[in-house]
């Protein structure tokens, strides 16, 4: 029998938490923790209500009712993508904005727009966290330089839906930024909330394949030349450029700053990706299916080395679609319709991977391991359609080892991370070297 998931506790100590904070935000008695080799985790700092926690979190349990969902829907991405009203590509006419930004610079775009022409009060989202930069924090930002200030995706743990009570609590509508887990997340709270449901102006969800754990951040940093986390004073990952190089400025005591540069393909396809958290393994939702606008990497065609920026667009509920068709009228954002065959395109391996988790998910249940509960949510005909024979065998046994690898067969402990003390603030200003670069 597999082993009972009761309460956000056991959510995590069975490695089906994806760290979106949700559970805090519900439960005054959880809070959330650093685990080094796992991501942000909920721990226990009084009496529990079990069923507060349960009733808000992805990680247990996801489902869509397609009922819900409006008339014009594409009916051939439904099964895969969840609801597409219209596909876009485009960007941010900012161009500070398009250049720091991760792809085109549509999720920082909208959001200036909603605080701008919305008047929406704020937006609740993510930035490195100061003194720490290794480190994510969740943050409320209500302008434009602080929306700049937090451009780009950050492959760290992050849990948004920690601080939805600042949302919950603020005077006019606001906008959320976040992974799909962490707007699926949002999306069952507003349901139990009708004030946070108040004041959700607008979701909008990134593209998101995993996330590392900070295990995944060090190495990064060490393969750039930072050994010394304390010695970070900033930590990027993409951005500056589509998609932009990862970057670490350190320095060692008073010697002058040094920056490194590694490319995207060695940061994420040599390192970071090897440090995702096991519950992105069997993530059904990569796309953000449970958002207003959902954006992501238009990568149907190879990037051209210094174009710039650019967003695939999905619009996802009504108010989606007034939002964006309006940011695109007042000049907040360009953009043009393309075809729906434009995302699966985009997003190579997606739907594959669904037929993939269908074939995870019978291992697991015959090692009775414990899986999230997906409804209206598809996999087995995507296994059987999208997988060649050999790619069905593996997605059956090839799990059989990744129990043991990655200790599924047991519950994990949950030890806070304690991080290296912050820096303190220089007195005296050096230039910055470039001292190191990888490709
Ligand atoms: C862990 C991770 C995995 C990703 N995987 C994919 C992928 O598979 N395919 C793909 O196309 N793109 C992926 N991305 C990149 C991202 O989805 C795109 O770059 C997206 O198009 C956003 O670009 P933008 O220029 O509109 O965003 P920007 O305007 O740069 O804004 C980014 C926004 O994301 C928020 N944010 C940053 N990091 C996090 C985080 N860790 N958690 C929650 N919110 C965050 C910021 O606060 C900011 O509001 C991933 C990003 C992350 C963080
Ligand atoms: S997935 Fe979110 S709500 Fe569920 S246990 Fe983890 S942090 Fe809490
Ligand atoms: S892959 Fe899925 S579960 Fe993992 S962080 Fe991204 S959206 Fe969340």
């Amino acid at each position: 029998m597999s082993r009972k998931i009761e309460n956000v506790l056991d959510v995590a100590k069975n490695q089906l938490c994806t760290g979106c904070g949700a559970c805090a935000f519900a439960d005054p008695s959880i809070q959330m923790i650093d685990v080094f080799d796992q991501g942000r985790r909920p721990a226990q700092n009084g009496p529990m209500d079990a069923t507060l926690g349960m009733a808000v979190c992805p990680g247990a349990s996801l489902s869509h009712d397609a009922t819900d969902w409006p008339a014009d829907t594409i009916p051939e991405l439904a099964k895969g993508w969840g609801p597409v009203l219209e596909l876009w590509e485009g960007f941010a006419t900012d161009e500070e904005l398009r250049f720091r930004a991760s792809s085109g610079g549509a999720a920082s775009g909208l959001a200036l727009f909603c605080l701008e022409q919305r008047k929406m009060e704020g937006v609740l989202h993510t930035g490195a966290q100061k003194g720490q930069p290794y480190l994510n924090e969740t943050v409320w930002s209500q302008s434009r330089e602080d929306l700049l200030a937090r451009t780009g995706s950050r492959y760290a743990p992050a849990s948004p839906c920690e601080k939805l009570g600042t949302l919950e609590n603020a005077q006019k509508p606001g906008v959320f930024i976040g992974k799909p887990c962490d707007v699926a997340a949002t999306h069952k709270a507003r349901k139990l909330r009708p004030a946070l449901d108040q004041k959700l102006g607008l979701t909008i969800a990134i593209f998101c394949a995993g996330t590392p754990s900070t295990k995944g951040t060090f190495e990064m940093m060490e393969a750039m030349g930072c050994k010394d986390p304390a010695q970070a004073l900033s930590v990027r990952y993409r951005g500056k450029g589509w998609p932009g190089m990862a970057e670490v400025v350190y320095q060692e005591g008073s010697q002058e700053k040094k920056s490194a540069q590694m490319t995207y393909a060695d940061s994420w396809g040599n390192i970071l990706q090897k440090r995702r958290q096991w519950r992105c393994y069997i993530c059904l939702d990569h796309t953000g299916e449970f958002a207003d606008l959902a954006v992501g990497d238009p990568w149907y065609r190879p990037i051209p080395k210094g174009e710039p920026g650019r967003s695939l667009i999905v619009v996802r509920s009504e108010r989606g679609r007034e939002i964006l068709h309006e940011a695109i009228a007042k000049g907040y954002i360009q953009a043009k319709r393309v075809e729906p065959a434009k995302l699966p395109a985009s997003q190579v391996g997606f739907q594959a991977l669904r037929g993939k988790i269908w074939g995870r998910r019978l291992m697991l249940k015959a090692m009775a391991v414990p899986f999230p509960k997906y409804r209206n949510m598809p996999m087995f005909r995507f296994w059987w359609k999208d997988l060649s024979l050999s790619e069905k065998l593996r997605s059956i046994f090839g799990t059989l080892k990744r129990i043991f690898v990655k200790k599924l067969h047991k519950e994990v402990s949950l030890k806070p991370w304690t991080p290296p003390p912050a820096r303190k603030p220089e007195s005296q200003s050096h230039p910055v070297t470039s001292s190191s670069s990888k490709s």
